[in-house]
């Protein structure tokens, strides 16, 4: 399989002037071509190309339905297909209710389970992320950050079911920021509209032609692809927040998986930015502020959100920005893809071990967040970063060098 990079979510990190790698695996076609005939029923992805270990249980009476209860086996027999036992014919079950066929391998455990069962385990354990990290309260207003990929579009979809499962209370907005990238952006922005519908949760877009005067066409235009994502990041991380001001909401949400963190951990390792090391497996940034930012994704492997839309046949985009470049953090991903592929818990573990490190430094005094004095949204320096860009940018303009 093509491996494929989306930036479309990069500047919601900490690290805002690099760039997250959103390993693509979406392409439904793909993941379909994983369905092979081995002896125990599991398809391995890891047969194509370097593999990247996504697997589902093949139903070797070729059915596509697990729905259809399993024929009656043995309780010994159940117990120990569900224990994993391989190198048998005949039907594996699902390692959690012991009664559905498994049909698939999850990434994170390696467990076979059946649909309905992967479906519970993903939705429950974010849940226990949202209760156990308290990231929202009765009342809140929280703008889901809305790019129309999967990330965005499986939060949207969990977020809501579990909203009204649980009754958090909680009130729902989508926000999408139309960065003015022709063939990019204008595609995935009728994905995020269609959501809208299917979800019935109101929609706002904020555009950087609005809110600063120049498309990232124009802003590509003018210097090129080098930094381009340094500047798209700073405007998309202050255009959520004015966005969000817009729809008064209290607090945002973003598709940060697992994954991303454990990458953002490494990478500040590989810079020795200690600072940020220390606050980026954070699943709450901001709190105190105005608008904190929470990741119900911390624990969520990346895998497995595309699982999860894939078989939930979610509504998403799937194509990489037209301006994405080869970045650093790419590094990071390879390495911690690799790793997940000889043991999945890594993933966990280095988000612990950031956990760990910020225990450590609980001394430091945190950043302050404050007001730009020239533009007045959030940041925590005295002029925001998006207003220094921005001062260039015109400069440019104003000498004639676009
Ligand atoms: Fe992401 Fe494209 Fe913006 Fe770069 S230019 S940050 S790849 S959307």
């Amino acid at each position: 399989m093509r491996e494929k990079f989306c930036y479309s979510c990069c500047s919601l990190f900490e690290k805002i002037d690099e760039n997250v790698k959103l390993w693509d695996c979406s392409d439904q076609a793909a993941i379909r071509s994983y369905l092979c005939d081995e002896e125990d029923g599991v398809a391995s992805v890891a047969a194509e190309g370097r593999g990247r270990g996504i697997e589902e249980v093949r139903d070797p009476a070729g059915s596509a339905d697990n729905s259809l209860p399993a024929p009656q086996a043995p309780p010994h027999q159940a117990q120990s297909s569900a224990a994993g036992s391989r190198g048998r014919r005949g039907p594996k079950m699902c390692a959690y209710c012991h009664e559905k066929r498994a049909m698939l391998k999850r990434p994170k455990t390696k467990e076979c389970v059946c649909k309905e069962c992967f479906y519970l385990a993903f939705e429950e354990e974010i849940h226990e992320t949202i209760i156990h990290e308290k990231l929202f309260h009765r009342g809140d207003k929280v703008a889901i950050g809305a790019s129309g990929g999967k990330d965005s579009t499986v939060l949207i979809h969990v977020l809501k079911a579990l909203n009204e499962r649980y009754d958090y209370g909680i009130e729902l907005f989508l926000l999408s920021v139309d960065e003015g990238i022709k063939g990019y952006r204008d595609d995935s922005l009728e994905t995020v509209s269609r959501n809208e519908q299917q979800y019935e949760i109101p929609l706002k877009v904020v555009s950087y032609k609005d809110l600063y005067g120049y498309t990232m066409d124009e802003i590509v235009a003018q210097i090129g692809l080098k930094n381009n994502c340094t500047f798209c990041g700073v405007f998309r991380r202050q255009a959520l927040d004015r966005g969000a001001v817009l729809l008064e909401a209290n607090k945002i949400v973003t598709g940060h998986n697992a994954d991303d963190i454990a990458e953002t951990v490494f990478l500040n390792v590989l810079r020795g930015d200690f600072p940020r090391l220390t606050r980026c497996t954070n699943s709450i940034t901001g709190e105190g502020g105005p608008l904190p930012r929470c990741k119900p994704f911390k624990y969520t492997y990346e895998k497995e959100i595309v699982m999860y839309a894939f078989h939930k046949k979610l509504d998403y985009f799937a194509t990489e920005c037209i301006y994405s470049p080869q970045a650093y953090r790419g590094v990071a991903r390879e390495f911690i893809k690799d790793v997940e592929l000889v043991e999945p818990v890594c993933i966990l573990n280095t988000i612990i071990s950031g956990d760990e490190m910020k225990l450590g430094n609980e001394l430091k005094p945190l950043q302050v967040q404050g007001e730009c004095t020239k533009c007045g949204y959030i940041t925590s320096q005295k002029v925001c970063k998006a207003c220094k860009l921005l001062e260039g940018l015109n400069l440019r303009r104003a000498s004639g060098r676009m």
